[in-house]
């Protein structure tokens, strides 16, 4: 900086080096008051759902700016205080300060920016992203704090709003935009479709992203649609095949854990779609010791059998899928402008849950117009039967801009007022129904999702008349038991399904289930009331179960094992011995340590 100020004249003899280093130093002074004076700081900030997401939104800008070096992105989460987190947005001092909004933030970053305007009134403060890009005029009237509200992909209206901020201009210039000025809001008109092929790679350094998903697109924007998904509007885009490809061989090289692609329709076109995923059943051949996994969205009804047949044959663990069923009620499918062929996408799913050799998520939404208890409940029932890694039952959101918001009265949808606008009831699904639906989501969680019960669900969703007539039944007892009223812990949820079922199963199949699921969980300090199986302490199963290579003092033995009895469970009475130092599902987790035609453990040795 001293630099600055002192002319190169008085350590200079030559004249020819001496205009030389005055051109050098006049270079400088110029430079650092382009850097001081013309430079405006730019902080863009994401609150994330969860500390391990990131957002893909914040990334897209920054490489989108005029000048990418005046922008700082600070990212957040919801479970964070909104005034720590507005304090380290000031913190940074920024001219102008940009805000990502979705349905599951925005209540938060309304008052984060609220806060940043009233500290730093000369910041411009920056809306944009899917919760704000419609109703903005509205929408600025009960904001008074923000300036700007971006409509759409935010690229090209970044680039040139922070041309105009460098360049010391007017911003009206921007376009698909919203822009508060002394005289009124201006709209601006909309910036062409952007080209994603005409976007930088954004990952060149991923040490931010250390036990962080990679958010990743290949394609924006969806041929499809759906009444009420936002990307129905979005027109189409998307990477060069090749250029996708090396991509996401990168994060397979940096052994990136997970890479979600935000492809609306992944498998849109199929030939694309074959084209990737080959190449990265290629690539894990040439990094074998890369852990990534790739989680795609794909619709099932347009696989060909021959996607089919090559994403069954993909390595375990390279790829995760989410497919969206929704219904599978024509008449609802068709209220809503889904075109899909329902058998098509049940018979695909089937297979690749099948397969075996990828977690398959599939989703169904609760709510949608002409959908009733008794035709949700087919829904469930059809989607049960696939045998997903995951069942996640959604409710129907009304997004601001889909079609279903609009024609949300005609179809007597009544909706929450505030984000994220959840459907309360509907000509044919009452606010009740819907209530014990969500209690049912919370139910399936708990026991399918997170696989609390396994073993026990295998048997009761065979024993009653269907898994939705169970999953109904069972959160109907729940709450007769008074069960949601307050938190409650995982024993009392297998108790409680211990009194439930054990009038429609046998009472020590039951019991042995459940005790199998409880042991899968851990360690167990006690079992649920009425939930038990015969165990032995540590020393007698040394010295019985002889044949394991096991060198442990009964203690450690005590501490890692359980060694169990189950007489019915297995066909035939057996003891098993669990390894609590190791995961449900991985290899050695359960033994089969000895086998009898006796019913009476304690004559089995
Ligand atoms: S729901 Fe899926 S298929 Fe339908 S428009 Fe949206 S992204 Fe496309």
């Amino acid at each position: 900086m001293i630099f600055l100020f002192i002319p190169p004249y008085s350590f200079v003899q030559t004249p020819a080096l001496r205009h030389i280093c005055l051109f050098f130093w006049l270079f400088c002074v110029a430079l650092f008051w382009y850097d001081s004076v013309a430079m405006k700081k730019i902080t863009l900030a994401a609150v994330n759902a969860r500390f391990s997401h990131s957002s893909l939104a914040l990334l897209c800008l920054k490489h989108a700016a005029f000048e990418k070096e005046a922008v700082t992105l600070r990212e957040y989460n919801l479970g964070q205080n909104t005034m720590d987190i507005a304090a380290d947005i000031i913190a940074t001092d920024p001219d102008a300060a940009g805000f990502s909004c979705y349905i599951w933030n925005i209540d938060t970053v309304v008052k984060i920016a609220s806060v940043v305007k009233a500290v730093r009134p000369h910041c411009l403060v920056i809306f944009g992203g899917p919760e704000v890009s419609y109703d903005c005029e509205q929408l600025m009237r009960h904001w008074p704090f923000v300036d700007v509200i971006v409509r759409g992909a935010g690229e090209t209206p970044f680039y040139h709003l922070t041309r105009s901020l460098a360049a010391d201009e007017s911003i009206l210039s921007t376009p698909s935009s919203c822009i508060r000025t002394p005289s009124g809001v201006v709209h601006t008109p909309a910036a062409p479709p952007f080209e994603l092929s005409s976007q930088p790679f954004l990952y060149d350094d991923l040490s931010a992203y250390k036990n962080k998903m990679i958010y990743y697109e290949t394609s924006r924007g969806c041929p499809f649609r759906c009444a009420y998904c936002m990307s129905a509007n979005e027109p189409l885009s998307f990477l060069p095949v090749e250029r996708a490809i090396a991509e996401l061989e990168y994060f397979m090289r940096a052994d990136v854990r997970q890479v979600k692609l935000v492809d609306r329709t992944f498998n849109y076109p199929d030939k694309r779609a074959r084209q990737i995923i080959a190449a990265l059943i290629a690539l894990k051949q040439k990094h074998p010791q890369s852990r990534t996994n790739y989680h795609f969205e794909i619709s099932a009804s347009l696989l060909t059998d021959e996607t089919v047949a090559l994403l069954a044959s993909a390595p375990k663990g390279l790829l995760q899928l989410e497919i969206g069923i929704q219904s599978t009620d024509d008449a609802v499918l068709q209220a809503v402008s889904r075109t899909h062929d329902t058998r098509k996408l049940l018979k695909n799913t089937q297979a690749l849950c099948r397969a075996g050799n990828m977690r398959v998520f599939v989703d169904l939404i609760a709510g949608l117009p002409l959908e009733t208890y008794e035709s949700f409940s087919h829904s469930f029932d059809d989607a049960f039967a696939l045998g997903a890694d995951k069942l996640q039952l959604g409710f129907l959101k009304l997004l601001r801009g889909s079609k279903m918001r609009e024609n949300a009265s005609a179809h007597g949808i009544v909706y929450t007022s505030h984000a994220p606008y959840e459907v309360l009831q509907t000509p044919t699904l009452s606010y009740e129904e819907l209530r014990r639906l969500h209690r049912i989501e919370q139910v399936l969680d708990s026991l399918y999702n997170e696989k609390l019960t396994q073993k026990t669900l295998s048997i009761l969703t065979r024993v009653y008349r269907s898994p939705f007539a169970f999953f109904d039944g069972y959160t109907r007892f729940l709450e007769e038991e008074g069960y949601f009223s307050k938190p409650q812990k995982t024993e009392t949820l297998f108790a409680l399904l211990f009194c439930f079922a054990r009038q429609a199963v046998d009472e020590t199949l039951l019991r042995e289930a459940l005790a199998y699921d409880w042991l899968c969980l851990g360690k167990p300090g006690g079992w649920p009331d009425g939930i038990f199986v015969s165990t032995v302490n540590p020393k007698d199963a040394l010295r019985r179960f002889s044949e394991l290579p096991l060198s442990l003092s009964a203690r450690e033995f005590g501490k890692r094992f359980t060694a169990a009895y189950f007489a019915m469970l297995f066909g035939a009475p057996v003891w098993l011995l669990f390894d609590h130092s190791k995961k449900r599902g991985d290899e050695g987790f359960i033994t089969k340590i000895k086998q009898s035609e006796t019913a009476n453990a304690s004559e089995m040795f």
